[in-house]
């Protein structure tokens, strides 16, 4: 199976709208501290000077450029308002500024009435919120929906020409590792374009924080986090699933732990999950090679030396502890594949080759 090449990465001009169509606070979620906006519908003006603010860094040739409503229920609010928004950002697809616009939704309110207000607009994705494909911990989330929603939004969307991206998390309260796989693969099984996956963090003045408060939910840790990620990652990659993001995006707050209680946030989430996917791949081959070892060096595409040598350089130092190597060489090469590692051991002429991604 070939490496999967993300899609695109379109430049996002984000537009928040905390809350915006939520019908009650899920348990993790406080999109306020997320999007640091407390504006939860931002008027016609406020869109268009805060689009306008983002295009200035747009660098020529970056394409697609879409305009994104996030961190609300996109299809829950009303159909009025629904309209306002859509007619603020569609000037901008029309003067061929932006190529188009993006929404985050609950399943439960994709439905066919829904779809049609968007008729006429140049909306090209949607992101479902499925979180989990587990009704038991759905309903421990208070999510108000089933997976069975889902799996019918994802179908409807799809019908309706729309490119689906579909949200999951893991270490949600009452989930485990067995059921974050599962949630995985089931999701895999809608065939969505990407998807995104979240660690469960608890964030202040989230329902989530009083039961963390109380001792009823524990957060996974930093690397359980990683290790689980890890799994899904390679499992989208089996069935061709783009992962366009794994952890939250850092933010000041997240960052200086002002509005971050516990859980696995780091601000390069993602870096340490490719990276021990790295690590696993040398681990591998060095078990292979079945010999003690003096000196390596691990040849890479020089994008991926800061994978292949891990955050702090903790591959590097994880690796010459475990296997009793005496020195670790990582050396870029841009006729390597963005997806290979090429290791050599104590200067003879031994290369191995593994697909990593
Ligand atoms: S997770 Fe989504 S639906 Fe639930 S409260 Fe947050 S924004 Fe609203």
């Amino acid at each position: 199976m070939p490496p999967v090449e993300s899609p695109v990465k379109p430049y996002i001009i984000p537009v928040f709208i905390p809350h915006a169509g939520c019908p009650h606070q899920c348990v993790f979620c406080n999109q306020k501290a997320i999007t640091r906006s407390a504006v939860q519908s931002p008027s016609t003006p406020q869109i268009e000077a805060s689009i306008r603010s983002y295009l200035k860094y747009l660098t020529p040739n970056r394409k697609p450029v879409q305009i994104a409503f996030f961190g609300g229920n996109f299809l829950g609010i009303n159909r009025r308002e629904i309209l306002r928004l859509l007619n603020a950002a569609t000037p901008f697809v029309q003067e061929g500024i932006v190529d188009g616009i993006r929404f985050s939704t609950r399943p439960d309110t994709l439905t066919k009435d829904r779809l049609e207000i968007l008729q006429g607009f140049p909306i090209s994705t949607i992101e479902l919120g499925a979180q989990s494909m587990n009704d038991a911990v759905l309903a421990l989330c208070r999510r108000g929906h089933t997976a069975r929603h889902t799996a019918r939004a994802a179908h409807l969307a799809k019908a309706g020409g729309y490119e689906v991206g579909i949200q999951m998390m893991v270490g949600l309260p009452g989930d485990d590792d067995a059921g974050a796989i599962s949630t995985g693969r089931q999701i895999a099984a809608l065939c969505p374009a990407f998807v995104r996956i979240y660690p469960t963090v608890v964030l202040e003045h989230s329902p989530l924080a009083n039961c963390y408060r109380k001792g009823q939910y524990t957060p996974l840790s930093l690397s359980a986090a990683v290790s689980l990620v890890k799994r899904l990652y390679l499992m989208f990659q089996e069935s061709s699933i783009a992962v366009i993001r794994m952890g939250l995006q850092a933010t000041t707050d997240l960052e200086n732990g002002s509005i971050l209680l516990a859980g696995p946030f780091h601000p390069a989430f993602g870096h340490l999950v490719i990276a021990e996917i790295y690590r696993d791949k040398v681990i591998e081959l060095l078990k292979a090679s079945g010999r003690a070892l003096e000196a390596v060096t691990l040849r890479v595409n020089p994008k991926r030396i800061s994978a292949m040598r891990g955050l702090k350089n903790e591959n590097i130092h994880y690796l010459k502890n475990r296997f009793h190597i005496r020195h670790i060489d990582v050396t870029g090469d841009p006729l390597m594949s963005d997806h290979h590692i090429s290791l050599a051991m104590d200067s003879e002429k031994v290369k191995l080759f593994a697909v990593t991604e």
